[in-house]
């Protein structure tokens, strides 16, 4: 049977509601939020992720919200004495409830291993711990994603059960802020295209915001992101940046660092997702931008692989030439 929810004023959900009017209108404050705003806005938007998942869950069966469902008990869950799940396993206990169970209907798509959540918790973490050096316009890219999916969650999947006023006013505002923080997006990464036009192919996304906008073509000796303006330095150098491995420690435990590109001999080869080819690996050389078909597994170089080889041509011809 399914559980169409119930019409009545839900605490959790204008509670998380409230965290996501607060995120959103810090985030899209014309000229940008200050600095300490932008850090609230954040953690105020991942409390919004962990709550209105949890929300859901919460209007179907307090339980569920519990680390172990099993151990639930009614005064403890209204003293708030209990561990609660977290982002990812609230994903996961949704889906089960709506594919599995079919109990409840999910419009929106919700993966527990959505990247826009995971940096989300990531750029959380390193606020908390570390302080960050993200610029301004990096974070408001970075949740746009976040925040839209929320958006789109608790106007299909938890507002048509729950038919609460406040909540209805607070969506409202949601959607207006929203707008003006989308339209901001948008508009710089139109103010960007023509530098990255034909240059699709060596186009990766920035570390930072999240935006195709790092070109990793040739002569450039120093690599910065068109969009927010993160500086990498050298291709070497923003190579280990982007496999977010560390030179010193890969090398002393016998790495060897990256494949040697045959254009420009720089051990700077790295596999990532470009903007002329999202979907699949290419592998390019931070080097000097050039593409590679792929890793040649006998010499190690970048080249271009000989068909059910996994051999570059030049290897290839030597070892024809031996017979
Ligand atoms: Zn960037
Ligand atoms: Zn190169
Ligand atoms: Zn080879």
């Amino acid at each position: 049977m399914r559980d169409d929810g119930k019409d009545f004023h839900f605490p959790p959900l204008t509670n998380g509601l409230d965290f996501l009017v607060s995120a959103v209108t810090s985030l899209a404050a014309e000229g940008g939020p200050a600095p300490r705003e932008l850090k609230y806005a954040t953690l105020h938007l991942q409390s919004a992720a962990e709550t209105l998942f949890k929300a859901r869950l919460e209007m179907h069966k307090p339980e569920l919200v519990w680390t172990k469902p099993t151990e639930y008990d009614e005064a403890k869950h209204q003293s708030g004495d209990f561990n609660s799940c977290g982002i990812k396993e609230a994903i996961k206990r949704l889906n089960a409830l709506a594919d599995e169970e079919e109990i409840i209907r999910l419009k929106a798509t919700l993966d527990p291993a959505n990247d826009d959540l995971k940096r989300l918790g990531d750029l959380r973490n390193r606020i908390m711990h570390f302080g960050w050096s993200d610029t301004i316009v990096a974070v408001q890219a970075r949740t746009l994603p976040v925040l839209t999916l929320l958006f789109d969650f608790v106007h299909h999947d938890v507002l048509p059960y729950a038919a609460d006023w406040e909540a209805e006013r607070q969506m409202d505002e949601v959607r207006g802020q929203l707008k003006h923080l989308t339209d901001f997006v948008a508009q710089r990464q139109n103010s960007i295209s023509d530098q990255l036009a034909g240059h699709e192919h060596s186009t990766t996304a920035c570390r930072s915001c999240g935006q195709y906008a790092v070109v990793l073509d040739g002569g450039a000796s120093d690599l910065e992101c068109f969009f927010c303006g993160k500086a990498y330095g050298t291709g070497e150098e923003a190579a280990w940046e982007f496999t977010g491995e560390d030179r010193h420690s890969t090398i002393k435990q016998g790495g060897n660092g990256f494949a040697t590109c045959p254009a420009c001999a720089a051990s700077a080869i790295v596999t990532v997702r470009t903007l002329g080819c999202p979907t699949a690996d290419s592998y390019i050389c931070f080097g000097c931008g050039s593409d590679w078909e792929g890793i040649c597994e006998w010499c190690g170089s970048g080249g271009y692989i000989v068909l059910d080889a996994d051999m570059c041509d030049d290897c290839y011809e030597i070892r024809y030439d031996n017979f």
